[in-house]
């Protein structure tokens, strides 16, 4: 779904990029480790190095042992970039990206980063717990390159976009020389042309026969990009080596959610350990939730009411706390558990419960209200509005509760409810 997206102000930690292009903020994006990444595009022909993943860090001798390589990099797995300069909150140890010889230098690197937080520029102040890392054969960059295909609203399609230079974070190169970034905008039907994709190999300083290696790259990660349903590809770096090879150094893959029913082998690597527990939790249930910063927890139905829901609790001076919608067919466990998972979160101060009861009937609300409550005991506040089918058995069942709840007749008045029960 992505009505919620524009609601969402935490996507900018995962998608670095999309810092100077807000308008790719609207749709829900799948994230991949970066091992994962690489796994598809070396199905597409995209030039990477031979990689293992672990998880526990006497694994990495073996890993490294089949690697085979003069020299491994050993990098911290986290949907965040920036893990170069990024370090550990437990031990202080900088770097979620190493270079080293051998398979015990890597497991001691492996130790330092496995279980730790690690803390980047696109990550929160807690950082990201890292629960598996990547070694893959270390390549010499001689010029750390940017290459990226992102969808664009202001293009209304794909955008290919690249920079000479790479390597170090895109967004200051968009603010200190922004005239080192250059866009191609491609036909979605016809896919990338042939004197586009040379247009920017040479933009990107290849020569000779270089550039028709690079072209071939770029056309591939165009495939890759297309038939995946991403919204996102990043690769920074993207180098040429001393060898003079070609590698995607880095890669960063986000996916349209929506299309999921269509990319079930994309979607059944996602990582839930990464993403936010509520959330995680609410869609086991089929419920559309969205943790917020402020205090109000927010329990509505349909989408348009949640924003009416979150906009008037401002508008009378509260903050929502998240945007839970529990639809239109949720049952009275899915609301049980929906109220459960509002509750449980400590920066909730009170909750306010906005229905309009049509096919989601009001005495289904009312008794997982009900339920939760007397489950978990609730203490906070809890402002209810009901409206809509079944309103007056909805409202006898919690009158019979014997729950301490304020009524409102509107919304806005019940916003006002809610605001008001947070100053007491
Ligand atoms: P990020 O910091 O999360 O973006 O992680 P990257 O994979 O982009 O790594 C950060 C930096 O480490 C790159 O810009 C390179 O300079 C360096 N690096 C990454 N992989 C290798 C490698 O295989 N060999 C060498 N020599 N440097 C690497
Ligand atoms: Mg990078």
């Amino acid at each position: 779904m992505s009505y919620f997206n524009s609601v969402r102000t935490p996507l900018v930690k995962t998608i670095g990029f999309l810092k100077f292009n807000p308008s790719t903020y609207q749709v829900r994006h799948l994230d991949l480790h970066e091992y994962q990444s690489k796994q598809l595009m070396d199905k597409f022909g995209v030039n990477t190095q031979k990689w293992r993943v672990v998880k526990q860090a006497n694994e990495a001798t073996k890993a490294a042992d089949e690697l085979n390589a003069k020299e491994l990099v050993v990098k911290a797995q986290v949907h965040a970039g920036g893990r170069g300069k990024g370090h550990f909150i437990e031990t202080g140890f900088k770097g979620g990206v190493h270079l080293c010889k051998t398979g015990k230098e890597a497991e001691r690197l492996c130790k330092e980063m496995l279980g730790k937080h690690l803390v980047t520029k696109q990550t929160t102040a807690e950082g990201t717990k890292v629960q598996s890392v990547m070694l893959a054969e270390s390549v010499d960059p001689a010029r750390e390159l940017y290459l990226a295909i992102v969808m664009d609203r202001k293009y209304g399609g794909p955008v290919m976009i690249a920079s000479p230079k790479g390597g170090v974070d895109i967004e200051s190169v968009a603010e200190e020389t922004p005239e080192l970034i250059f866009k191609e905008p491609i036909d979605i039907i016809g896919g990338i042309k042939s004197e586009q994709s040379k247009r920017l190999a040479e933009k990107l300083g290849f020569t000779g026969e270089k550039v028709a290696i690079a072209q071939k790259q770029m056309e591939n990660l165009y495939q890759l990009f297309i038939k995946c349903d991403a919204t996102q590809v990043e690769v920074n770096p993207f180098a040429e080596t001393t060898d003079g090879k070609i590698y995607a150094m880095d890669a960063k893959i986000n996916f349209d959610d929506n299309a999921s029913f269509r990319q079930k082998e994309i979607f059944a690597m996602r990582d839930f350990a990464e993403e936010d527990q509520r959330e995680v939790e609410a869609s086991k249930f089929g419920l559309n939730y969205i943790g917020l910063d402020g205090t109000i927890g927010c329990m509505v139905n349909g989408a348009g009411l949640a924003m009416a829901t979150m906009d008037i609790i401002k508008l009378k001076g509260g903050t929502p706390a998240n945007f839970l919608d529990v639809g239109g067919s949720a049952s009275e466990e899915a609301v049980t558990e929906a109220f459960k998972i509002v509750t449980k979160d400590p920066r909730v101060k009170s909750i306010l419960v906005n229905i309009f009861g049509g096919i989601m009937k009001c005495d289904i609300i009312a008794s997982g209200i009900v339920n939760a409550s007397k489950q978990i005991g609730l203490t906070i506040p809890l402002v209810v509005r009901l409206e809509g089918t079944n309103v007056q058995l909805g409202k006898q069942i919690l009158e019979k509760s014997g729950l301490n709840i304020i009524t409102a007749n509107d919304l806005d008045d019940a916003a006002v409810k809610a605001v008001a029960t947070l100053k007491n």
